[in-house]
């Protein structure tokens, strides 16, 4: 059997072998397709973490507990997921349409300012 060494999306740990996971970029719940572009490998901590939120949002929230953190150990998972999480804000806003299941839906998403 082979076995790949896969990193989270947002932490960049590697995976343990039976705690990886699937993430949307762009939640099914919010629009997003099954597409190889919108799925990435995560580990279950984070993707706990950020649930079905918009990603901007996620960002902000972690943020906001930076700024409040107190450990060292809290601080640099933070840090490396917001760095992620913005690169990935940003492959969205390139990616656009490819992430959604329709156009429509897509452009319901954009004009809300939902991503
Ligand atoms: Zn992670």
């Amino acid at each position: 059997m082979i076995s790949e060494t896969v990193f989270c999306c947002y932490c960049g740990e590697m995976i343990a072998p039976g705690k990886r996971t699937i993430e949307h970029l762009v939640p099914i719940s919010l629009g997003g397709n099954g597409s190889f572009y919108n799925k990435k490998d995560c580990c279950k901590t984070c993707n706990n973490d950020r649930g079905n939120l918009p990603l901007s949002l996620w960002i902000g929230r972690m943020e906001a507990r930076l700024a409040r953190s107190k450990t060292i150990a809290l601080n640099r998972v933070l840090e490396a997921r917001i760095e992620n999480a913005k690169y990935w804000q940003h492959y969205i806003d390139t990616a656009g349409e490819k992430l959604y299941r329709s156009n429509e839906i897509f452009l319901l998403y954009i004009k809300r300012g939902f991503k």
